[in-house]
């Protein structure tokens, strides 16, 4: 995702509360920046801290 998108998004979300369920890569002039955004609300995060995140939530539930 662009950056420019990320910041449209954050406008559009207007700071609520977000548990960020889906991040993607951030890109700035088409080159990645190493950081990902929300796809929700368009929170820059770094790669560590996407890791905590995605790490503190429970295991899914893989079962089909
Ligand atoms: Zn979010």
């Amino acid at each position: 995702m662009q950056k420019k998108r990320a910041v449209a998004l954050q406008q559009e979300w207007g700071g609520k509360p977000c548990d960020h369920p889906a991040f993607a890569r951030e890109y700035d002039l088409g080159a990645r920046t190493g950081n990902f955004i929300c796809t929700q609300c368009g929170k820059t995060v770094t790669f560590r801290e996407k890791a905590e995140i995605v790490g503190a939530r429970p295991p899914e539930d893989t079962a089909e």
